[in-house]
């Protein structure tokens, strides 16, 4: 890929910023105790809501009636909700960049040929998300160096033990394609200078997988879950012959069963399953069980019902609000994700004083399997999220590709999007796929109102 200088030093200087100076911050955090983590957690509360008030029309009016220099949390639930419709519909109204609008930031996604920067050092990042309605994120300079560092801060104390010098680690990285994918994005931007790490997207095929991968031999392997019975086969076959210290997982759920298999494939390894969210919500894994812990500093998760009721600790949640404390750009406050929440409602025993999750559940997207081969369905929709005039989209399954249902407000560059998709099926190992574009007025939703945006072949 052709790297332009201005734009790698301006990623170097990013990386430096938030290696130097976020990292340490949120690691010293763990081992901070409950009334430290409340103390942050209000305080940057306070400042949000002040600053979504002062920057924001469409929040200001929503926050009519609290006064940031007091709020609390409890004051929260007397601000209505959003919703990622609510989002996209009121851009403009809630972005606080100067300059900033969403029909910029959808003509530089449409264009885009890898990561770039926008007003005032911002950086798009786009969303599946689980409705099947594209989102359309922007963070600031600290907002993004922040949910980087929040991923990394979980592993510090293991690299630091088991790698004499973390800067000198061998660091090797599965995810999005090129895309907006806030996967990809990080990817891009926090990656050491003096030791990059290999970026390999997951739409490439296992064997363009594991020359590389063997050659760079990483200590730290970063992948989603999905690709772990590809990678163990390999493997047992003696074609990749890596032994990862770490291994990081992310953007789906980790089953017991590919938590099992990475395990047994490398025992050596230390596994971590982190929950991220582009939207800002962030979790890190419990160093003594599967169980996470919620990044209470840096955002609110309020696990609530169907109806937006409350869910307490122990009880399954419909889904959660979030409110993002760190990014300033476009505040999110009371968000609506359809992400299952179980709260723990004992201390941990690992020690750390913050929220213990027991599950987080949702995102887990049907795999469409033909034959032998398994596409997993998220790769194909990288592939029509970054066209912000694909509204909502389903995809289903066929015999030998797939037939796309989209629902359309303005140009979509359809060849693009075919394209992309077939790269995607074709990454899989789907000799020829047929891929079918179809343009429709609605999409049918679930009873519950959710659209599926995954429809698997009958078995
Ligand atoms: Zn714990």
């Amino acid at each position: 890929m052709d790297i332009n200088p201005a734009l790698s030093r301006k990623r170097a200087r990013h990386f430096e910023h938030a290696s130097a100076h976020l990292l340490p911050e949120l690691v010293h955090r763990l081992a901070w105790p409950r009334q430290n983590i409340e103390r942050q957690q209000l305080a940057a509360l306070r400042a949000l809501l002040h600053h979504a008030s002062q920057h924001s029309p469409w929040h200001r009016e929503r926050l009519r009636g609290i006064d940031p220099n007091s709020a609390t949390l409890a004051d929260l639930a007397r601000v209505p909700p959003m919703t990622k419709r609510d989002l996209m519909e009121n851009w403009d109204g809630i972005v606080t960049v100067e300059e900033a609008t969403l029909a910029g930031a959808r003509a530089a996604l449409q264009g885009m040929t890898d990561q770039q920067y926008m007003w005032e050092d911002t950086v798009l990042v786009t969303s599946g998300g689980t409705t099947g309605q594209p989102g359309v994120f922007l963070y600031d300079w600290n907002g993004l160096g922040t949910y980087w560092s929040a991923l990394c801060r979980s592993i510090v104390p293991t690299l630091m033990r088991r790698v004499s010098n973390p800067r000198e680690v061998r660091k090797a990285a599965i995810g999005a394609g090129m895309s907006g994918h806030i996967s990809y994005v990080i990817g891009r931007i926090f990656s050491d200078p003096q030791k990059p790490g290999l970026q390999l997207s997951s739409w490439n095929s296992t064997a363009e997988l594991i020359e590389p991968l063997n050659q760079c031999d990483p200590q730290l392997l970063s992948c989603y879950p999905s690709l772990i019975p590809t990678l163990a086969a390999a493997a047992r076959a003696g074609q990749l012959r890596i032994a990862p210290d770490i291994i990081f997982f992310g953007s789906e759920h980790l089953s017991d069963s590919n938590r099992q298999l990475a395990q047994a494939t490398w025992p050596r390894a230390d596994l971590f399953d982190c929950w991220g969210t582009g939207e800002g919500g962030l979790a890190f894994p419990c160093p003594y069980g599967k169980n996470f812990h919620l990044s209470e500093d840096l955002c609110v998760v309020e696990p609530v019902d169907e109806h937006g009721a409350p869910v307490g600790p122990g009880q399954p949640s419909d889904g959660i609000y979030l409110t993002n404390l760190f990014n300033r750009a476009l505040p999110i406050i009371r968000y609506h994700i359809d992400d299952i929440f179980e709260l723990n409602p004992h201390t941990c025993a690992c020690g750390s004083a913050f929220q213990s999750v027991d599950r987080v559940r949702g995102r887990t997207a049907e795999k469409f399997s033909y034959g032998q081969l398994v596409v997993h369905p998220h790769a194909i929709e990288l592939g029509l999220v970054e066209q912000a005039a694909i509204v909502e989209y389903q995809i289903h399954q066929t015999r030998a590709g797939v037939r796309i249902m989209l629902r359309t407000e303005g140009e979509v560059d359809f060849a693009r999007a075919e394209e992309r998709v077939r790269l995607a099926l074709r990454g899989f190992g789907l000799e020829q796929p047929e891929v079918e574009l179809a343009v429709v007025d609605a999409i049918d939703r679930t009873a519950a109102g959710k659209l599926r945006r995954f429809i698997p072949l009958e078995a």
